[in-house]
Parts: structure tokens; sequence; C-alpha cells
């Protein structure tokens, strides 16, 4: 057991291995129920005008200036509060030490995103059996199956909030700072990876200074397009409901089937389909890329993105299907087009339409739900 003074650092180079493992365990768990506790009182002072009464603007500020957390962990223990008397098998979890704070933190924000559709039992369930960064991943292609539009627009959401930096300082050098959505810094990370690589035993730069001389190297050399493997369930691609998220190779999280849709109609992809029962059926077939001959006659034909208005070059453009491969789409030239990759996502997450008009003229309709101001 512990003792009053293990609260405080102390060696404990006296312990057997054995004594280690067990205390570590044992505080961990102990740590857990003080957490768990914290959440309830968190939230009934959220309740409260407790905080109001010290001039803060939230129980969320007043618990990261005066408990010296950040942000995202004083909204955690809030919600955490909040929502486990509507998850009490859950909570009983955490005191039972079956699972960790951790994972009841995840319960909780999937609760919140996917309402009424969210199923205890279940998730429960697959914590008791992953650890909580596994956990975390599950829980987000169970949003997906849960409520793939919601997912969708999040993640477009993510899109419409890149931003990169790049300041110049008095030597002239170049600081970048910047944000990425999942599915876009794995595209960097994919693109850059091959250059981050070490050239050989004599090469002791770490790993940051590798990246920056690998971005730079691309900037240079334009690079190859980037091979991302794609691994999705056929379910996903058809958008069919109930069907889990993808995943991304190099992506942290798992991404939504309207960005499957997008990355799998371009070439530049190493699709993996799953059938429902996990049976590889398809490993991103030769005949449905459009590249060699096929590609440059489009290149020829369309020369540029072809949304109205954009010139970005062929080469920076992808191959479109007009109507997708995976609805029955040909790979016939009428039923593709040149679109940049800003226009090809507007297509498939930023739910514009693009059709061909019967003088071959490319109309767009933009979409009927606004969810951004980039795309007013
Ligand atoms: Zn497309
Ligand atoms: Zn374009």
């Amino acid at each position: 057991m512990l003792a009053t003074q293990d609260v405080y650092p102390s060696s404990t180079s006296y312990l057997t291995n054995d004594e280690r493992r067990e205390r570590l365990i044992l505080k961990r768990h102990l740590i857990d129920l003080l957490e768990l506790s914290f959440a309830q009182e968190a939230a009934e002072f959220a309740a409260s005008d407790a905080w109001e009464e010290d001039g803060s603007v939230s129980a969320i500020d007043w618990l990261r200036f005066n408990c010296k957390m950040t942000t995202g962990a004083a909204a955690n223990s809030i919600a955490v509060g909040e929502t486990m008397i509507r998850i009490p098998e859950s909570a009983q979890a955490v005191t039972d030490n079956e699972i960790g704070y951790a994972h009841l933190t995840t319960i909780v924000r999937t609760e919140d995103a996917v309402g009424e559709r969210f199923n205890e039992k279940l998730l429960l369930e697959k914590a008791r059996e992953s650890s909580p960064g596994k956990f975390y991943y599950i829980c987000h292609h169970y949003r997906h199956a849960a409520d793939p539009k919601r997912y969708a627009d999040e993640q477009a959401e993510q899109v419409l909030q890149r931003r990169l930096k790049l300041s110049t300082w008095m030597d002239g050098s170049v600081l970048i700072s910047g944000q990425l959505d999942p599915a876009g810094g794995a595209a960097l990370r994919a693109a850059i990876e091959p250059l981050v690589r070490r050239t050989g035993a004599h090469d002791d730069r770490d790993l940051e200074q590798r990246q920056a001389d690998a971005l730079v190297e691309l900037a240079l050399r334009g690079g190859s397009p980037a091979q991302i493997q794609v691994t999705s369930s056929l379910e996903t691609l058809l958008g069919l409901a109930g069907a889990p998220a993808a995943d991304l190779e190099l992506c942290a999280l798992p991404i939504s089937a309207k960005t499957v849709e997008r990355l799998a109609c371009d070439c530049s992809i190493t699709r993996i389909l799953l059938g429902s029962d996990s049976m590889v059926i398809d490993v991103g077939r030769a005949k449905r890329t459009i590249s060699g001959p096929a590609r440059k006659a489009l290149n020829v034909r369309d020369r540029h993105c072809t949304w109205p208005g954009c010139e970005r070059p062929a080469s920076w453009c992808d191959g479109h299907h007009l109507e997708h491969w995976a609805h029955g789409g040909t790979n016939e030239p009428d039923n593709i087009t040149l679109l940049c990759g800003r226009h090809h996502w507007m297509v498939h997450e930023g739910h514009w339409q693009i059709i061909r008009d019967s003088d071959g003229r490319m109309l767009t309709i933009p979409p009927t739900v606004r969810f951004g101001p980039l795309l007013n």
C-alpha cells in the first residue's frame, strides 16, 4: 500500500521490480479516482456562480488559472463530471480499475458527439480491451459509423482551419508555423518521408533538421506525386449508413467517407478495399487509375483545372470522375475532368457539384448548406 509520504517525490531505489510494478499501477489508479472526483466537483462548480463571483468569464477559465490546467484538460473535467451520471457503468469501471480515466474522457466526448446513437455497453467493452490511444482511434470509427455527415463536416471544417505562417527574421531565416487537417498533414508527411530518411551511417542530422531539409528539397525539385495508402471498406466508399471511417497511412485519425471518395477518385493513391469480412477485395486496380497515355490525353484536352475561372496547370490536377467509379462510372474521357486539389476537395467534401453540359462546358452548383466563410 501507499503511505502519506508517497504523495511526494522520493527515490524508490529500495523497491524490488515486483513492488515497483504494483505501486505504479496502484498510484495511477488512485490518480484516476482523484480525477473522477475532481471532475464531479468541477461540474458542480461550473453549475454554481462561484466562478462568476471571482470575475472569471467561465468555469473553464477559472479552473485554467486557479488549478493550473490547460483549457482542454479543464473542459474535459467539466464534461466528464456533467456526463458521468448518464454513463454510470463507465464511471464504475474506472472505480473498479477496469478502464482508466483516459478511456472515460474519450467515452464522454464520443457520447457528446453521437448523441442518441450512443451505445455505452459496446464502447465500454472496447475500452476494457484497448489501450487509451487505440480506444481513441476506435471511437473515431464509431463516430463515423453513427453519423458520417457530422464526421465529414468536422473534417471539412479542419480543412478550412489550415494555416501556414511564414515570417522572415532579421538574418533572413524563415520561421514556419501552421496547422493542417489530419489528411492534409498525412499528405505532407507522405511527400517528405522518403526525403527524411538518413542518407547513410554518416548522416547525423536529427529528425527536425532532416524534415526541414526534406521540405526544401521538395520545394526545389517538385518531387513525384505522394503515394498514400488508404484502407477502406467498400461500405465506407459507397457512403452506406453505419460504415466505419477509413484509415489513411501516416494519418493520426480515421478519415471520413467523403475524403476516401476523393482520394479514391485520384490515381496517386494506393487503395486497399476491404469486404464486409475484412478480406482484401481490391488493391488499387490499375484499370481504375488514370495514367500513361490516357492521362496525357486528358492533360492535352483540359490543359488546366476545368473549374470555371481556375487555371491551375494540369500537372497539379487530379483526374476527377464525374460519376465515381464506385457508383459505376467509367474511365472513359467523357467521365473524367481535371480538377486542382482545392476544387477537387470542394466537389467531394465541400458539397459543390460540377457537371459538363451538352456543349462540353463545365458548370458548378454551390452547396445548399453553408458551413464556412471560404465557401460563400
Ligand atoms: Zn473526384
Ligand atoms: Zn481549380
